[in-house]
């Protein structure tokens, strides 16, 4: 199977990376960073954003898996010590895979250019220091006009990650669905947002426009402080593209949450 190997800048993920990928070429592996069908990110979640999206661009063809050297993450779920393992099931190329929705933006600028980008996690629209004011429809239809410091809209994989943070919902990954959550809306008798986070199926979309023409910051996954004065509007769905995580053995989902918030790392 061909293979590519991305690694956080720490000693232990670049030994980690060193080692696998001479036993992964001494039992046949080929090792093709151009166009490899696995991916094995080491490192934490925050790699495998990056590896992400390194190979966007192929993100049907591939597949990821990780090995996490801090803590359990979410999508870097295999531990060093499993490496053997792991190996073993990449030289057997028998590749069982999982699928996640991803998350579509799409932007149009007053200058009529526009810009599409995939998120693995979630974007976020962001005030710097006044109150970000914007109107959002969902399926084409003015839902309401959030006032506060910012939205988030995340997948079902990135429910664990700033979206938790906002008091959002941990989506199962088998849900097609992306969540939106505020980030410190202004309610009060004059003002008025839904204040809960909601969570919109595949054939629905959220459609943003900034209303106050203030210097906002929109991020998605790792990218961030991008400046966006011109921005007309953002809209956000679920990506008709999947992305594919190798599946070689279970690890629950819900195992995964109760380990990573709840219990200790299993031994
Ligand atoms: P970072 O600020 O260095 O790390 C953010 C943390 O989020 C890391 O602990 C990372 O895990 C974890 N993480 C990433 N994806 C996750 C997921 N799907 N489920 C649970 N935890 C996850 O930034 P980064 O490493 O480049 O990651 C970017 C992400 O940071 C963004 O996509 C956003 O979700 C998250 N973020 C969170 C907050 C917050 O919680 N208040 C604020 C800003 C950004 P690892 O340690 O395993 O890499």
């Amino acid at each position: 199977m061909r293979f590519a190997i991305t690694a956080r800048d720490d000693e232990r993920s670049r030994t980690l990376r060193d080692q696998l990928e001479q036993e992964l070429i001494a039992r046949g592996s080929v090792l093709d960073a151009a166009t490899p069908e696995i991916i094995i990110s080491i490192g934490g979640d925050g790699t495998m954003l990056q590896a992400f999206h390194s190979y966007l661009s192929q993100v049907e063809d591939i597949t990821l898996v990780g090995i996490h050297t801090g803590h359990l993450g979410f999508y870097a779920d295999w531990r060093p010590e499993e490496m053997d393992e792991l190996i073993r099931h990449i030289a057997d190329e028998n590749l069982a895979t999982v699928e996640y929705p991803l998350l579509e933006l799409s932007i149009d600028y007053a200058d009529g250019s526009h810009n599409k980008l995939l998120a693995l996690n979630e974007c976020t629209i962001k005030s710097f220091n006044q109150t970000l004011v914007c109107d959002l429809s969902i399926r084409g239809d003015y839902f309401e006009t959030f006032r506060g410091d910012g939205l988030c809209i995340s997948t079902p994989s990135g429910s664990t990650a700033y979206n938790k943070a906002l008091g959002g919902a941990i989506v199962h990954p088998a849900l097609e669905a992306i969540q939106i959550t505020e980030m410190a809306s202004i309610n009060n008798r004059v003002y008025r947002t839904i204040g809960s986070p909601m969570l919109l199926p595949k054939h629905h979309d959220v459609e943003i426009r900034p209303v106050n023409p203030i210097d906002f910051q929109l991020t998605y996954d790792h990218y961030a402080s991008i400046v966006h004065q011109n921005v007309k509007s953002i809209r956000c769905r679920v990506s008709d593209k999947k992305v594919k995580f190798a599946r070689f053995r279970s690890f629950p989902f819900w195992e995964r949450v109760r380990e990573s918030f709840l219990a200790e790392e299993r031994s």
